[in-house]
């Protein structure tokens, strides 16, 4: 492999890419690597699946220098989890050019992020609060920045990070190239670009409504009282091969695991969790011993989870983005999926908006409760 689907890239990196078994850009990739390369800002919207990661870790190997001691990248993103992920992937990038991968996140000792930064890494991930923490302490120093990253904008703007990252971009240099990316893209975010980044390149790799083609939509009218009969039902029903099954809240998300504790299936992961076991969660979701985890929005947006067969909404989502971001994290890189939305007495307003946007390719399911 001479070139990364006609992109010319280093050796290491090459040989990098042909160990993680990437043969050729995803379609988000083929659009940002040769802009980001140039070194010109960009926003690109995408989502989750797209293989944004990639587009943009490919680039900061491919422009900073493994041989320079200096922190030189800096990914900023919303949850531990992401920042978790997103370091594996530029690690096994950079990994054959030497680069060093710090990760900076709340809920891990700040003492082992302390020895870690003392190894002259050249890129950090970070979540926003971590990281201004380092700061004031005077660990971690943004001078010699050359490029940054904001990865899954609209979720940092819904968690309230996007002061902080304004403040962290702030003891950047100006010089610095920039890179915002989001799956959907609300006045704030264009604010955001506006302020922080020069003539930005904008890069769109989205359908209005991406998830749709491949996934095939249901809804279910059930009362709230019955939501989790029905859900027993329909995992009993479905060919369930791995579920993500969303609540609104971290106590919703604890009350259902507990209604279901006697299906060994069930996992739970929500933000209010421990480190330890969110990770663990995630690990036994992963390896299929909990096939079945209920997750909130925060504790489950921006997770690389390849194979999950069904997503269901047993909380109506807050609007068609969230609707979206979901319903999402099924049928990624092109695999089939099924999402299950429930329906309750108190959803009609965004279920009436989610009709209107998907139109027929939102199909009632065949499950009746009630009979
Ligand atoms: P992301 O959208 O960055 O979360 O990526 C989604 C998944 O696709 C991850 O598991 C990546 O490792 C994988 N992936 C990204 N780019 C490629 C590629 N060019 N070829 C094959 N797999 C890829």
């Amino acid at each position: 492999m001479s070139t990364f689907g006609g992109l010319t890239l280093r050796p290491e990196t090459l040989r990098a890419l042909r160990q993680l078994g990437w043969t050729a850009p995803t379609p988000i990739q083929a659009r940002v690597i040769p802009v980001m390369m140039t070194g010109r800002d960009l926003v690109g919207q995408a989502q989750t699946g797209s293989g944004k990661t990639g587009a943009y870790a490919i680039p900061l190997v491919e422009r900073l220098n493994a041989t320079v001691r200096t922190l030189q990248g800096l990914v900023l993103v919303p949850t531990r989890e992401l920042a978790l992920q997103v370091s594996d992937e530029i690690r096994a990038i950079g990994r054959e050019a030497g680069f060093k991968v710090v990760t900076l996140f709340g809920g891990q000792s700040i003492e082992r992020q302390f020895a870690d930064l003392r190894r002259h890494p050249q890129i950090a991930v970070a979540t926003p609060g971590r990281l201004l923490d380092h700061l004031q302490r005077g660990t971690v120093r943004l001078s010699g920045v050359i490029i940054a990253i904001l990865d899954e904008g609209d979720r940092m703007l819904d968690m309230g990070f996007l002061p902080d990252v304004s403040r962290i971009l702030s003891q950047t240099p100006v010089s610095r190239q920039t890179a915002l990316f989001s799956a959907t893209m609300p006045t704030a975010i264009h604010a955001i670009a506006k302020q922080q980044m020069r003539d930005p390149v904008w890069v769109r790799i989205a359908t209005p409504m991406p998830t749709v083609e491949t996934v095939e939509q249901f809804y279910l009218e059930v009362a709230e009282e019955d939501k989790v009969r029905a859900l027993r039902r329909l995992l009993n029903k479905e060919e369930i091969e791995s579920a993500l099954v969303f609540r609104r809240t971290k106590h919703r998300a604890d009350r259902l695991a507990r209604a279901l504790r006697s299906d060994r299936r069930v996992g739970v992961l929500h933000g209010g969790m421990r480190q330890g076991a969110r990770l663990q969660a995630l690990r036994a979701f992963g390896e299929k011993r909990t096939p079945i985890l209920i997750a909130t929005n925060v504790a489950s947006r921006g997770l690389d989870l390849p194979e999950i067969s069904h997503v269901i909404n047993f909380d109506m989502p807050e609007d068609v983005e969230t609707y979206i971001h979901r319903v999402g994290r099924t049928a990624r890189m092109g695999r089939p999926g099924t999402a299950i939305t429930f329906v309750g007495q108190y959803d009609l307003e965004i279920f009436d908006q989610l009709q209107r946007q998907l139109g027929s390719s939102l199909k009632r399911h065949s499950l009746n409760l009630y009979r």
